[in-house]
């Protein structure tokens, strides 16, 4: 190549012709293989000398405005010569460390303040389109690419170094690939057709790998695309090859030489090829693939991930994955490579080899059901975006914000169909109003005119009593009488009750509940409890028979295993209204029940009902006030999340004069200590609870594993007490057998597993005695320790644990201080997340699949927004809001069909 004739004319170049003509000699060098023949005679070298002359008459001309003196404190075009003084000696690898290196310094000209006197436009070689987020730097170790220009490819000389024919176009790594801009055409109808298609739409899907997909449950190709990987291999950070770690996975680019199949003594193939950068040469190496020959051509670019290696007196890259860069888009290594859910059959090349063809041809197509007042709002990815980062990445931050917008989708149409549910409720059928005057309940009220006069229609029963507060041995906590005065503040509207009553366990929920029976009563209305468990609901029958008695109200008891004539009774004094109370399980809602005035529904233990109890007690053709109690202390932002549709009351405060639990952790080794202590307390007539360890693999393993230990305690250690046993896996019926013999002293320990929770009241009870501690959360700790302290009597907790490690020790420490149930609550939260006091199931939840309730900010995003949304359009009719109404029908819909 002759260099420009301007050379010889007499107007002297242009500084920016100069730069440019550099620009142009280096990026023809560095396609032609760095040959150093693009330049006759004299070479680069002589060239840049040359340059370098021309470039200071210029600076002295004073065409370079202001001299960007480099790092080293050089102008760039000295630099530049320094750099490729005695280019033509070194190899071709040094070589292209050279001219990348020049090609960067070349750009130092194009500083603001130098552009424009040197250089006013660039041609647009990376073209960075697009309002996307910022891209991560190169990496080391890529080409410089972005300074190339286009030119014929015939016009390169050609020669025998090692590479047969020219360099194709320089590879664009992930890295600095602008993903294709948003598809240049309008969605087409088509599009949203392809997304609703089946999956053998996809290329290469048959009737074989349908199958396969369908067992992961992916039928469409929407289905495909919102298969989001499990988790990313980071393959993306580009190691030069002389700086390869041993024995361990990394990634690097280099060109491949040579290749060549060898065969191993045992009669293997092993594919051998030499790759190099500018830091060094390695060689890779593949095993049984010969036909790997054909594709990996001499002189491309390859990107592998492997591990190297030594063996005996030989370093090798055992290559995992590889891909030629120039052959399209990196989806195997060299980036953040997506790790799919599989099944047999199905590997993880062929899935990623999917998956990419659904996001590069439908993820821009994705329809947005982000109305764009909440888009801009909350500042989220746009989905078309989120869906196609979440499966290739261009980097780590992108991958999070593509994370953070399809958790936000999912908790939005949690908190919408919330809003949905709690609004066709309120909006339903009106509930009884039942206007109660405060002295009916608290002693301190001013006397107001009396209940009759304030119910012209009479209530059924007659009360016996004036004030709830003065019947009772105690005086109501501050917490309770604020409680009882939201619940009654609800029940004295039309609007149908909702709301969730949060008491730790001994903070006195009963009493709450009593308090709003009472006031239903008082208006004529019977009240439903509805328990988890038989001695539950026996327990709260016994309770509330004596707290409500004094008023002369008639309450029953009806479960599942009564004899039929007392359960005919109870059901005939519903029917008839004699009964003010119903107290129950499941039979209470299921079988042919009937109230004559139903005007509030309570349950407890709410975690323990699903969506559909709570219905159902709705439905029986009353729409009563609801009240729901817990145990659970929930934090309030998962509380909210959780029960969206609830109002929440917090029984914060526990009674006067509770004496504190002992709680004592201790390792497994002086377990003794707490044996003698059980026989203690139960020498001097009290009794015990042994919760058994925890085994996490299944409830019937665990249930045979209490069995077990309750033998060796019955045996060997308690051998003279009575002991019983319950566990996951007896029936309901023998299940409560023993516990109604614990409650009524007939066992003095009871031996336990975690999933028996042994929600039952028994005053005498003084020990808690808890193995394998560290496994179990601190709220669920403290709900075990719940069941002691509830008499008059010094009670203990033990936590046992082998050999807990220093987190486990600090966590059982924070129980040993702490009886703040949501101070451990929240504690349990942060440490462990909310899977373990929890579990989405049961909390009668749509399932997350991006999303999870630990992330609490983006909880409170997402209620504050679907609120602010709500108020603007209710029910979202808005024609605007079609998309998203349907997308929050499709996602709790799927979810009710469970
Ligand atoms: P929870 O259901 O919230 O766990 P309970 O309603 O069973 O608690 O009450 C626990 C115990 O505390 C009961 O024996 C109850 O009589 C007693 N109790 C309730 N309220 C008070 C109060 N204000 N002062 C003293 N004791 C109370
Ligand atoms: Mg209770």
């Amino acid at each position: 190549m002759q260099e420009t004739p301007a050379r010889t004319g007499k107007q002297p170049d242009s500084a920016r012709q100069l730069i440019e003509r550099a620009r142009h000699i280096l990026a023809h060098e560095q396609r032609s293989g760095h040959q150093d023949n693009v330049v006759k005679p004299g070479g680069i070298e002589a060239f840049i000398e040359r340059w370098a002359t021309q470039m200071r008459a210029a600076r002295d001309r004073g065409e370079i405005a202001a001299p960007p003196a480099g790092a080293s404190g050089r102008f760039p075009e000295v630099a530049i010569l320094h750099l490729l003084t005695g280019y033509r000696a070194l190899d071709p690898m040094q070589r292209a460390a050279k001219i990348r290196a020049a090609l960067a310094l070349l750009d130092a000209f194009d500083t603001p303040n130098a552009s424009a006197a040197v250089r006013p436009s660039r041609p647009a070689t990376t073209p960075t389109s697009g309002p996307r987020p910022s891209r991560e730097a190169p990496r080391f170790g890529q080409p410089a690419n972005s300074h190339t220009t286009r030119r014929p490819a015939d016009s390169a000389p050609e020669d025998d170094w090692p590479l047969a024919k020219p360099l194709p176009k320089p590879p664009v790594l992930p890295a600095e690939r602008p993903r294709p801009a948003m598809p240049p055409r309008e969605p087409r109808p088509e599009d949203a057709y392809l997304l609703q298609a089946a999956v053998t739409a996809v290329p290469g899907v048959g009737a074989t790998q349908e199958t396969r997909l369908a067992r992961l449950g992916i039928q469409t190709v929407r289905d495909l695309l919102f298969d989001f990987p499990r988790e990313h291999h980071d393959y993306s950070t580009l190691q030069k090859i002389g700086q390869l770690p041993f024995d361990q996975v990394s990634t690097t680019l280099g060109l491949i030489w040579e290749v060549e199949n060898k065969r191993t003594k045992n009669g293997r193939t092993r594919t051998v090829a030499r790759v190099s950068d500018e830091t060094g040469a390695v060689y890779a190496t593949w095993f049984n693939q010969p036909y790997l020959l054909k594709q990996l051509p001499r002189g491309a670019h390859i990107v592998m991930t492997g591990t190297k290696q030594r063996f005996g007196n030989r370093v090798e890259f055992a290559v995992k994955s590889h891909e030629l860069p120039e052959q399209g888009d990196l989806i195997n290594t060299g980036r953040l490579v997506p790790v799919y859910a599989l099944t047999e059959g199905l590997s993880p090349k062929v899935m990623r080899r999917f998956t990419k063809w659904v996001v590069d041809r439908c993820a821009p197509f994705v329809p947005e059901h982000l109305p764009p007042e909440v888009r801009s709002r909350t500042k989220l990815m746009p989905l078309p975006d989120a869906v196609a980062e979440m499966h290739y990445p261009q980097n780590g931050d992108l991958l999070a914000e593509a994370r953070r917008r399809l958790a936000f989708d999912e908790l939005f149409l949690i908190q919408l169909g919330m809003l949905t549910r709690r609004a066709n409720w309120k909006e339903g059928p009106p509930a009884p109003a039942m206007p109660v005057p405060e002295s009916l309940l608290f002693a301190d009220a001013p006397t107001e005119e009396p209940v009759a006069a304030n119910n012209p229609g009479g209530g059924l029963w007659p009360l016996t009593a004036s004030c709830f507060e003065t019947t009772l041995p105690f005086a109501l906590t501050g917490a309770q009488k604020r409680t009882i005065r939201e619940i009654l503040a609800d029940m004295r509207k039309m609007q149908p009750m909702s709301r969730l009553l949060q008491g730790d366990v001994g903070s006195g929920k009963t009493v709450v509940a009593a308090a709003a029976l009472l006031a239903a009563a008082a208006n004529g209305y019977q009240g439903a409890l509805l328990a988890p468990t038989e001695i539950l609901a026996e327990q709260h029958y016994r309770g509330l028979s004596a707290l409500l008695a004094p008023f002369g109200l008639h309450v029953v008891l009806l479960t599942g295993s009564q004899r039929a004539k007392e359960r005919n009774a109870a059901r005939d004094a519903l029917a008839n209204g004699q009964a003010a109370v119903a107290v129950g399980t499941h039979a209470l809602i299921q079988e042919g029940v009937s109230f004559a005035k139903l005007g509030l529904a309570v349950v407890d233990e709410q975690h323990r009902f699903g969506v559909a109890q709570r219905d159902a007690l709705r439905q029986k053709g009353y729409n009563p006030h609801m009240l729901v109690m817990t145990a659970t202390p929930i934090p309030r932002t998962l509380a909210l999340t959780l029960y969206g549709d609830l109002d929440v009351s917090v029984l914060d405060e526990m009674p006067a004069g509770r004496q504190p639990i002992i709680t004592r952790w201790r390792s497994g080794t002086q377990r003794q200590e707490a044996y003698r202590l059980v026989a203690q307390e139960v020498a001097e007539g009290r009794q015990a609870y042994i919760i058994c360890p925890l085994v996490e693999e299944s409830e019937t393993l665990e249930a045979k594993a209490a069995t077990q230990e309750y033998e060796r305690l019955r045996t060997q250690v308690f051998p003279d007490l009575r002991l019983g046993l319950v566990h996951g896996q007896m029936r309901p019926t023998e299940k409560d057998r023993v516990m109604r013999a614990f409650r009524d002293g007939e066992v003095d320990i009871l031996v336990a597993t975690s999933v028996v929770e042994v929600g039952v009241d028994v005053p005498n009870a003084t020990v808690m005695l808890i193995e394998d501690a560290d496994r179990f959360g601190l709220s669920q700790l403290h709900q075990f320790r719940g069941r002691v302290g509830r008499g008059a009597h010094q009670s203990y907790c033990y936590l046992l644990s082998q050999e807990a490690g220093m987190a486990a020790r600090e966590r059982l420490a924070v129980l040993e201080q702490t009886s703040d149930g949501f101070a451990l609550a929240d504690a349990d939260l942060r440490l462990r997340g909310p899977g373990d006091f929890f579990g989405t199931r049961q909390s009668g939840l749509p399932e997350l699949k991006v999303a999870t309730m630990a992330d609490t900010p983006l909880l409170a995003l997402a209620r504050e927004t679907a609120e602010w949304l709500w108020q603007r359009d209710p029910y979202l009719r808005a024609l605007e809001h079609a998309p998203l109404r349907e997308r929050v029908f499709l996602f709790w819909h799927n979810f009710a069909a469970h």
